[in-house]
């Protein structure tokens, strides 16, 4: 994602990118960094996880599968819902509980919307509004069961099973729900433009070798953690909207009131959709990889297909290969900035103006780079939520040096140490929940995280660095990956990351 205070700060940055194309210069002042003293904090984060997920084989023949039948009610913002899951347990031992996030109830009270006070207004223009889910009849092997709704925020699921379910072995759970959107401006809601339809259906809460993983819907960060599934989605729809989704359109069917999208979206960790009476369109096209840009100011479209042509290419050449053959770059009613899902991002629509030109562009290089880390390699985002953004910050700035050059990425580097020296790479690796504002969690995942990436370049030169992104990517392709995941590649390579990140001045 990328969050509102580093608008503030990116506003600094594109400036920076435009005077730096156009003129060739820019003047950073090097002078002011702070010294930080840092200790073992990778080595301490390696070992609070390190029996996380280590051995994280994937299966991908037992995916989770999830078939949803959706219908839209556009005057009561509802989703009429039947969703069937093929739960198949990946924990070390039998079970005899399901747990589900449902994150739309995290909307359902004031005090529970994922949103930092100060920015209530912004996510409530018209004042807080109440979104949900609510669930009718929950079956398993088509017997109705028992289920509590539990968690900080309603928003998990418990199933009781009847039966023990075993190691590797698979439930077919269904469910028949309401999903109401709530007017907001934020991930999931709706605004005068956008339907944004993300974290909507229960989606199964990971288990890991900590066990479960139950958080809530927090403010800060993404507070996301799921596994690689497969999905078969219908959605019918007003048909005056136009629909941007995660996969692959399969059939769309047309009556006289509404449409039918039969969509698949295979080997991805989410399935979100945003919807609108107002988008236009445009396509691109980039190594196989069929670009659609949806957009609510038609004179930036083109501007919006190139970036996103531009970064899938640059990402798949530095990386590895985007794995799916569609990309959507998608305008929205979405004041915090930008939002990664699997196959698509969501970018505020104000950013789509001439004088936002360059921050357009950040900003969808930086959720695009989130393909590679989040989507296809995914991790758990609110424990150590660095792990993708640090590296996705960094990609970004690798998204301007290929397409601009050294020197642009260089000076935009240099401009993000000068932000950050009062920030020390210690505190890089908290989890979200642990920062107190989006202004320390910004600065220090984000932008302090990114330079740490970048020291490592530094130390190991561009060969050993980009192999090892390379594989790291490709060992961890559709799994979650951790913080000792990524320390002791780099180990097995012969870098110590954790003492060049503990050098850092
Ligand atoms: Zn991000």
């Amino acid at each position: 994602m990328i969050i509102r205070f580093d608008r503030k700060v990116r506003r600094i940055v594109s400036f920076c990118i435009v005077l730096a194309i156009i003129l060739g210069s820019v003047v950073v002042d090097k002078s002011a960094i702070a010294t930080s003293k840092m200790q073992s904090l990778l080595y301490k984060i390696s070992s609070d996880t390190k029996n996380a997920n280590s051995s994280n084989e994937i299966n991908l023949s037992s995916l989770n599968e999830y078939n949803i039948v959706a219908e839209f009610d556009d005057e009561n913002k509802k989703l009429n819902c039947t969703q069937i899951t093929e739960y198949t347990n990946t924990g070390s031992d039998s079970i005899d509980k399901v747990y589900f996030h449902i994150y739309p109830n995290a909307f359902s009270k004031k005090e529970f919307a994922p949103f930092e006070e100060s920015e209530m207004k912004l996510a409530y223009p018209r004042g807080f509004n109440e979104g949900y889910i609510k669930i009718e009849k929950l079956f398993v092997e088509d017997k109705e069961v028992d289920y509590k709704i539990t968690g900080d925020k309603n928003d998990i699921l418990q199933i009781n099973l009847q039966d023990k379910l075993k190691k590797k072995d698979s439930v077919n759970i269904k469910f028949k729900y309401i999903v109401k959107l709530p007017n907001s401006l934020g991930r999931f809601g709706y605004g005068e433009n956008t339907v944004n339809v993300t974290n909507w259906f229960p989606i199964a809460c990971v288990q890991d070798q900590r066990g479960w993983n139950l958080k809530s819907y927090t403010e800060m960060g993404d507070p996301f953690y799921s596994e690689t599934s497969n999905f078969k989605i219908n959605i019918t729809v007003p048909k005056e909207y136009k629909l941007a989704y995660t996969g692959i359109l399969d059939e769309e069917k047309k009556s006289t009131e509404t449409t039918l999208y039969k969509i698949s979206a295979k080997k991805v960790r989410d399935f979100a959709f945003v919807m609108s009476k107002k988008f236009t369109i445009a396509t691109g096209k980039v190594k196989g990889v069929e670009i659609d840009t949806y957009n609510l100011n038609k004179n930036m479209a083109e501007k919006a297909t190139e970036v996103s042509e531009d970064a899938i290419s640059i990402f798949s050449d530095l990386f590895g290969k985007y794995p799916y053959k569609k990309y959507s770059v998608v305008a929205s009613d979405f004041y915090i900035g930008g939002m990664e899902y699997p196959m698509l991002s969501m970018i505020d629509k104000s950013m789509y103006t001439e004088s936002n030109r360059g921050l357009l562009e950040y900003v969808i290089a930086h959720e695009t780079a989130h393909q590679w880390w989040y989507s296809v390699v995914g991790n758990d985002e609110i424990s150590e939520p660095w792990l993708d953004e640090a590296l996705t910050e960094y990609s970004t700035l690798l998204y301007f040096e290929e397409k601009y050059g050294k020197k642009v990425a260089d000076r935009m580097f240099e401009e993000m140490k000068e932000e950050s020296k009062d920030y020390k790479a210690e505190d890089i690796f908290r989890a979200s929940t642990d920062y107190s504002n989006s202004v320390e969690y910004s600065m220090n995942v984000y932008t302090k995280g990114a330079i740490a990436i970048g020291e490592i370049r530094e130390k190991v030169g561009n060969k050993k660095f980009f192999s090892t992104l390379r594989e790291y990517f490709e060992d961890n392709k559709y799994k979650n990956a951790n913080a000792k995941t990524f320390v002791d590649l780099w180990e097995k390579n012969g870098v110590d990351v954790n003492k060049i990140i503990s050098e850092i001045k």
